[in-house]
């Protein structure tokens, strides 16, 4: 058991994707002591995972580089990795936490040099890009990895690609010997910010995604968009790896649907149509895309951007919720039935690929939270005070795009200050 150096005037704040690091920069910044904890092997969440950003269609990896380095600039900061909440008792001002934290098998002498990721034969599937590649046994999680350090998976540990790894490395960084640790710590504030998972598109069993190699999720695509990705930046269709230049897009793949996710994931209209604008960019007039939706949901501003891709000519618009999707097996096209809705004609249209816009459902389950905690029918946690200063940021309160994520989080690490400063003047009174 370690203890940290953590008093009830310190914030936990859990979950190191773009809401944790606001909510942690937020209240560093103000001075508070912040410690930073993230079950993953790097800081960035799901959106070190996008292409590109709506509305502005800039990269993620600009704005995360820029949060990462006034991470690194402040010292009020504490960064663990591998680490998540096992336990937590007491109440607001005065919470006692149980961290668990894996091995990395990597110490901080790692310089990123990759010489064993060389060594090591052992490959499995890359969780970074959803198992559409693969990567070593020894690897660095994505290029833009904070901390810049290699991880051994736990799965070559005792192998002889383990001992080829340690061999390899010239600055002795891999300690073989790493164990779990439990860790004990005090907060007085603790920020919630754990996110979304992708909903799980084999479930909308009539869409065929675990049957139909061309039937693909968004974030895959995301994936595919990346120049270091599975398909090396192109729009490839899984079957027989051709530019896939006739997609479809599915809306609310297991939304609003009372079978599966109850409520609108809200940033998945906007998702497709940034989306439809990769493929112009990639095809040009060659590049066509069909959105079947029930209703576009274009979230204030960005009404702008669907008025721009709903005149381009090389995206048409289909009012359908699709019924099912067959797959012609000489060519390898799903078929997407249904009935358009406008004008009530029956539908079987083939396209090279199908991407399912597939919702966010909370990534913990209401089973799985360390204390009691008020949550709202879909999963989302509420700003209850019942919930003491337990505060959600981000997609942990609701289904956000970035923007208001992290307007969320700095209202909760403003609450999380409130209740660390009542603490700190109590302590001064007392
Ligand atoms: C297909 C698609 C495209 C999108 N495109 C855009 C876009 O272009 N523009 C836009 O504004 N938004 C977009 N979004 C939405 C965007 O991804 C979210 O707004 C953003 O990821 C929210 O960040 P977050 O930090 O709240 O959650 P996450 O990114 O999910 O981060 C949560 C972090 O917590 C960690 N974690 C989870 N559980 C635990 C645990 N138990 N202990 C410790 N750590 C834990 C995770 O590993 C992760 O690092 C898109 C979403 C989808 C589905
Ligand atoms: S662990 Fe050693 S060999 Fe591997 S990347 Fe780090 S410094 Fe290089
Ligand atoms: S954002 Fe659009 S696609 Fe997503 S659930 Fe809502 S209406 Fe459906």
């Amino acid at each position: 058991m370690v203890e940290a150096v953590a008093t009830n005037q310190t914030i936990l704040v859990v979950g190191g994707g773009i809401s944790g690091i606001s909510a942690a920069l937020e209240a560093a910044e103000c001075g508070k002591d912040v410690i930073l904890v993230e079950k993953n092997p790097a800081l960035g969440g799901r959106i070190s995972q996008l292409y590109k950003y709506f509305p502005k269609m800039c990269h993620p990896s600009c704005g995360l580089e820029i949060n990462l380095r006034r991470i690194k600039g402040n010292r009020n900061v504490r960064v663990m990795t591998l680490t998540e909440v096992a336990a937590v008792s007491g109440e607001a001002g005065n919470y006692s936490v149980t961290l668990k934290r894996k091995p990395r098998y990597v110490n901080d002498k790692c310089t990123a040099c990759g010489d064993c990721a060389t060594a090591v034969e052992a490959e499995f599937d890359d969780e970074y890009h959803f198992g559409m590649k693969q990567r070593k046994g020894a690897y660095l999680p994505f290029n833009m990895a904070y901390p810049q350090r290699y991880v051994l998976d736990p799965r070559i540990i005792g192998s002889d690609d383990a001992e080829k790894a340690k061999a390899a490395c010239k600055v002795d960084a891999i300690d073989l010997d790493m164990a779990e640790e439990s860790i004990e710590l005090k907060a007085g504030a603790i920020i919630w910010a754990t996110g979304w998972r992708p909903y799980d598109a084999a479930k909308i069993q009539p869409y065929g995604y675990d049957r139909f190699a061309n039937v693909i999720t968004n974030v895959e695509l995301e994936r595919m968009m990346d120049p270091f990705g599975p398909t090396g930046g192109k729009i490839l269709r899984p079957s027989d790896g051709k530019e896939a230049k006739d997609v479809a897009f599915i809306q609310c793949a297991g939304s609003r649907d009372k079978n599966h996710l109850k409520h609108c994931s809200r940033i998945c209209c906007m998702a497709s149509l940034k989306q439809t604008t990769y493929m112009s960019d990639l095809y040009g007039d060659e590049g066509k895309s069909s959105i079947y939706y029930i209703d576009i949901r274009a979230i204030d501003r960005l009404d702008d951007f669907f008025r721009k891709v709903w005149e381009d000519e090389n995206v048409s618009f289909i009012k359908s919720k699709v019924a099912s999707i067959t797959e012609d097996k000489e060519t390898g096209n799903p078929i997407l039935h249904g009935v358009n809705t406008e004008g009530y004609q029956r539908y079987s249209n083939p396209h090279d690929l199908v991407v399912l816009a597939i919702g966010m459902e909370p990534s913990v389950a209401p089973a799985d939270f360390p204390i009691e905690v008020v949550l709202d029918e879909n999963g989302f946690v509420e700003q209850d005070e019942a919930n003491g200063a337990f505060f959600a940021a981000g997609c942990t309160a609701d289904a956000l795009d970035v923007n208001r994520s992290v307007q969320n989080a700095t209202a909760s690490a403003l609450r999380a200050i409130q209740v660390v400063n009542r603490v700190a003047a109590t302590e001064a009174e007392g």
